[in-house]
């Protein structure tokens, strides 16, 4: 298990929590109200493989808060995910919905797996094995999941089709990220990677640069990667470095994104890999390295802690926009800041995904449908009005755009809290 792995991203997650709260002068029931996770439910599911053996897959969903509304959050499919890692998710679930002001907890689920070793057929199974173990918990007001790292709208439609069947009505606002077909939403794919693009217009502005003449550096090309890239390139700006498991492809010139989706369209399941033979580039031979290029901006969009200490004093992006959830430690943090680099938190920098996950339950509930314009629409309002009240908080208690956007999110908790009491 490599080095990255042995930071317990649940412990880095309560670190920011004490930083920001510290600052709140909050009580100790207070804390005690917002701080850990509410519900944390694991199960071990037998799933009927395709040679006819039945094999056990070990499955978790956290419930962090249900104070501003039902849990919230995806479903990661990763051989690697461990209890404390989807605590940390779900946390961060919490307090980005306080961000961007979307009326939900936090929530996170996570089963141990590698998607790409199972056949389809296996990959139903246990994806509707996982929901049917877990129909108590969720619900339309209760836990609503979503698509996270490996899982996408396919997997959504099985998850939905076992409740729905279970129930005996249909519930499309059990889970978002769903096909358009199916009760998804117009915009869904792309908004994490355009709500992080709407945080980048704003920070730009900020910093007073040119997004047409900056250069970008993203790690991952998955969901949020690949459609940062897109995104970002139709914003003028120039992609020059990506990666994904594969490796990171570099050229300083500026990189084809249209010829990296193609090659992804292409690979079985959506990999760069041979992409250095269909475009001009060169492949690093250390993928950890884009992490250091000489970027204006610097997107991980990948897992956690991937800027640590070790190699935070050699980031030289100007800004971090941070898609993925947790990519950069505390330790890390610090570093950064005396360096004077300008980080988009994730609680609100990848926040356009779940933003639009919630239009998507709105629209289920209504059963109406609005036009992708009205989507964009409502993202941009609701993104732009996160940051600048981010913005705000950060230069008025002269904070970094983290610890702002804690103290924004950990006050909304609280207050909801309070005005909820206890019951009993
Ligand atoms: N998995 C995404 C996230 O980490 C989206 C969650 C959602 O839409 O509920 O924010």
């Amino acid at each position: 298990m490599s080095f990255l792995k042995q930071i317990n991203p649940f412990e880095s997650a309560m670190k920011q929590f004490d930083k920001a709260a510290s600052l709140l002068n909050l009580s100790k029931s207070q804390i005690a109200m917002i701080k850990e996770p509410r519900r944390i439910t694991e199960v071990n599911l037998p799933v009927r493989m395709s040679d006819g053996s039945i094999r056990i897959f070990k499955g978790f969903r956290v419930q962090h808060s249900i104070v501003r509304g039902p849990a919230k959050g995806g479903i990661r499919f990763h051989p690697d995910v461990t209890v404390d890692e989807v605590k940390a998710l779900a946390f961060w679930m919490t307090y980005k919905c306080a961000v961007v002001g979307v009326p939900f907890g936090g929530g996170k689920g996570g089963v141990v797996c590698d998607p790409a070793e199972l056949t389809p057929t296996e990959l139903e199974n246990l994806s509707r094995r996982y929901f049917a173990e877990m129909s108590d918990i969720f619900g339309p007001d209760q836990d609503i999941p979503a698509p996270d790292v490996n899982t996408n709208p396919q997997i959504m439609c099985w998850m939905f089709d076992t409740y729905s069947m279970h129930k005996k009505q249909f519930l499309p606002a059990v889970i978002t990220g769903k096909p358009l077909e199916l009760g998804g939403s117009e915009g869904r794919s792309e908004a994490t990677a355009q709500g992080m693009v709407f945080c980048v217009e704003e920070a730009t502005e900020q910093l007073g640069l040119d997004l047409k003449k900056c250069t970008v550096a993203i790690q991952g090309f998955g969901n949020a990667g690949s459609f940062a890239a897109k995104l970002l390139k139709d914003d003028g700006a120039q992609i020059v470095a990506i990666s994904d498991v594969t490796g990171a492809y570099y050229n300083p010139d500026g990189l084809d994104v249209e010829a990296a989706l193609n090659t992804c369209r292409t690979n079985k399941n959506w990999l760069l890999k041979g992409f250095e033979n269909k475009a001009k580039c060169e492949k690093l031979t250390d993928p950890m390295k884009l992490l250091e290029l000489n970027v204006d901006i610097l997107i991980p969009a990948a897992l956690e802690n991937q800027i640590t200490e070790e190699n935070a004093p050699h980031v030289k992006a100007k800004i971090i926009a941070e898609c993925a959830n947790g990519p950069v430690t505390p330790e890390a943090d610090d570093i950064l800041e005396k360096n004077n680099i300008f980080i988009i938190p994730d609680i609100l920098c990848n926040a356009g995904g779940v933003t639009v996950s919630y239009l998507e339950w709105v629209q289920n509930r209504m059963g109406y449908y609005w036009r992708k314009d009205r989507i964009n629409e409502e993202l941009e309002h609701i993104m732009k009005k996160a940051f600048d009240q981010v913005l705000e908080t950060s230069l008025k208690n002269k904070v970094n755009m983290r610890i702002a956007a804690f103290l924004l999110a950990i006050d909304r908790v609280t207050r909801a809290a309070e005005l909820r009491g206890l019951y009993a």
